[in-house]
């Protein structure tokens, strides 16, 4: 069983009084900080913040002293700042591409202490930056401030975080800088926690500091209606609730790793996604329901990651779908979308969604189980994509599915598959018609404003 984050407390031992709140008007710069008209007139409180920065945030020298001169204006401001960055943008991926030049299957193990290098360059990098506009700054690797994980390589989950070494620093005055996306397993190895996993190391530290927010800087002003690199008029929202954004992240918007979504929502983070490139209030992930205008969607999001396969003409008899779908777990793929169609002269056809990198093993697999089956064929398809709209006002509206499907039929596009729940509607449709079904649906959701929102 998973050990828990340790038990809130902040470095001091204090708890921060309540009617404490953040100044988030008040964008800092360096050096000579432009005077801030609203400083005088808002009441400036002392907080401690956890901010991180993504890859393209910290993705060049000038990029990194841009973050060190919006980390000292903060700590001017009276705050105490922990700072977690990700590689610098593209590193990962470069990484990953020379052990893919060495090996098929490289060693977990040995992947994890290559791609985690990444992270301890940018670390040292924003600290050396911080130290030359005189703010005194400590870097860490995720093993040194003792992120505990357990031992899955490249997925591991962090059970514990020693905040000691950190809650030092804070008191003396410090910024500290912790290498996101790693930590160290029982046994030392050192691990890492999936793509986007800094997002998660930047929840967990607020969480273990009891941080009066995490602050999540990225290369757009929020959360948008959906991503604006696909459609220009997404418009951002200002808040957006934890359980949409967890569903939105579950669905494929990879603006924040789904992880540091449900961390924030187990241990109650205030998150906020915001610009490291422009000012703006980003985006509050709101613990309280019902915060998006009333509005039905809050959101589209979409998966290209996907594939899809059939198997028709399985004997319609109970234990058929065990017999297909457990062979593919005990392979370790993940299964997301399943329909199993109506019987006929006591066959049937099943169809499942996996991962597009699991799609070769899951054919393997499929195929194999058809031999045994008596199966007639196997069907198989790796370019879909899979489209969702996502809103906790879809409780209180009918009628969205229909008019999902209305829209997409004006475009001419075909629905593959389809599952809902209560707060999301997925369809699965052909990934050459993306572009068009995300903006169709965005345009008959009324979600479009003016011009680009990017
Ligand atoms: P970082 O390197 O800062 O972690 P990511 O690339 O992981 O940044 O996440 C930011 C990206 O997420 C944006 O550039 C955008 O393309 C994408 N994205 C996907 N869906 C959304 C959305 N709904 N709102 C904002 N960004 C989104
Ligand atoms: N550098 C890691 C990645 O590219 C972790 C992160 O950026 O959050 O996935
Ligand atoms: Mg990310």
């Amino acid at each position: 069983m998973a050990v828990e984050v340790p038990d809130a407390h902040r470095p001091d031992g204090e708890a921060l009084s309540s009617g404490a709140s953040m100044v988030f008007n008040v964008y800092p710069s360096c050096g000579s900080r432009p005077a801030c008209p609203r400083l005088s007139t808002v009441q400036r409180v002392m907080s401690l913040i956890v901010q991180k920065y993504g890859g393209t945030s910290v993705g060049s020298i000038e990029r990194i002293q841009n973050v060190a001169c919006k980390v000292k204006g903060w700590k001017e401001q009276g705050h105490d700042v922990v700072v977690v960055v990700s590689a610098m943008s593209g590193e990962t991926n470069r990484l990953i591409g020379l052990a893919g030049q060495l090996s098929k299957s490289p060693s977990p193990r040995e992947m994890d202490v290559l791609v985690s290098t990444g992270e301890q360059v940018t670390i040292a990098l924003l600290s050396m930056a911080l130290h030359e506009l005189g703010a005194d700054a400590r870097s860490y690797t995720g093993g040194q401030v003792h992120i505990l994980t357990d031992g899955a390589h490249s997925k591991a989950r962090i059970m514990d975080i020693d905040h000691a070494r950190v809650c030092a620093d804070i008191k003396a005055g410090r910024v500290v800088v912790v290498a996101g996306f790693q930590g160290v397993d029982q046994a030392g190895n050192i691990t890492t926690l999936g793509r986007g996993g800094s997002d998660t190391t930047a929840v967990a530290m607020a969480a273990a500091l009891n941080a009066d927010e995490c602050q999540i800087y990225t290369d757009v002003g929020g959360v948008y209606t959906t991503d604006p690199r696909i459609e220009p008029k997404a418009r951002k929202l200002d808040r957006i609730t934890f359980e949409e954004m967890l569903e939105m992240a579950s669905l494929g918007s990879k603006v924040l790793q789904i992880r540091s979504v449900e961390f924030a929502g187990k241990y109650k983070v205030p998150l906020r996604v915001l610009s490291s490139l422009e000012e703006g209030e980003g985006t509050l992930i709101s613990l309280e329901e019902g915060s998006v205008e009333e509005a039905k969607i809050a959101g589209i999001a979409f998966n290209r990651d996907e594939a899809k396969l059939t198997i028709r003409g399985v004997p319609d008899e109970p234990g058929v779908a065990y017999k297909i779908l457990g062979p593919i777990g005990e392979s370790n793929i993940e299964v997301d979308m399943i329909v199993q169609n109506i019987g006929k002269d006591q066959t049937t056809d099943f169809t499942f969604t996996v991962n597009r990198p699991d799609f070769e093993k899951a054919l393997k697999v499929l195929k194999e189980t058809a031999r045994e089956l008596g199966a007639r064929e196997v069907e198989a398809d790796d370019s879909i994509v899979k489209i969702s709209l996502v809103g906790v006002g879809m409780r209180s509206h009918a009628g969205i599915a229909a008019q999902m499907f209305g829209a997409l039929a004006r475009e001419g596009i075909n629905i593959q598959m389809i599952s809902t729940s209560e707060i999301k509607i997925s369809v699965v449709v052909d990934e050459k018609y993306l572009e068009l079904a995300v903006r169709a649906l965005h345009q008959a959701f009324g979600l479009d404003s003016g011009p680009s929102a990017a």
